[in-house]
């Protein structure tokens, strides 16, 4: 799938709408979904045009991709869920119920969150 430059991810990094920030770096943004499914629900999100996960692993640098894993990491971290646990979901393509055709990782916390999928 070709990256759509109109997405509302494309359109938060380039500060057209606004977002909920809860962290930066040169090349992660995350911030707070506008609709969320748990007491916490971080979206992370690469600053780089990407679809999916198979589309950044492909294209994406060294660089862009180790501070993707660590920011995430961090945002844990620093949010306070690493202890109690939380949940990460990169929904991809038609199967994975993707709504944002940007690459992004839901960080899920604050509760049990259930089985992993719905029964
Ligand atoms: P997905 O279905 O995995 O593509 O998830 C897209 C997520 O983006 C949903 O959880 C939406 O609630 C969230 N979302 C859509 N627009 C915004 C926005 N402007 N700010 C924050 N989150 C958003």
């Amino acid at each position: 799938m070709a990256y759509d430059r109109d997405n509302i991810f494309a359109r938060i990094l380039r500060g057209e709408i606004p977002c909920d920030k809860v962290y930066e770096d040169e090349f992660v943004l995350a911030f707070n979904d506008i609709n969320p499914q748990a007491p916490t629900h971080v979206l992370v999100i690469p600053k780089g045009e990407y679809v999916s996960m198979d589309d950044f692993s492909e294209k994406a640098s060294a660089e862009e991709i180790a501070a993707l894993m660590r920011a995430t990491g961090q945002i844990a971290r620093d949010i306070g869920v690493a202890q109690a646990g939380y949940r990460l979901l990169a929904n991809t393509g038609e199967n994975g119920g993707q709504e944002v055709p940007h690459l992004h990782f839901h960080l899920f916390a604050g509760r049990s969150l259930g089985p992993m999928l719905a029964q």
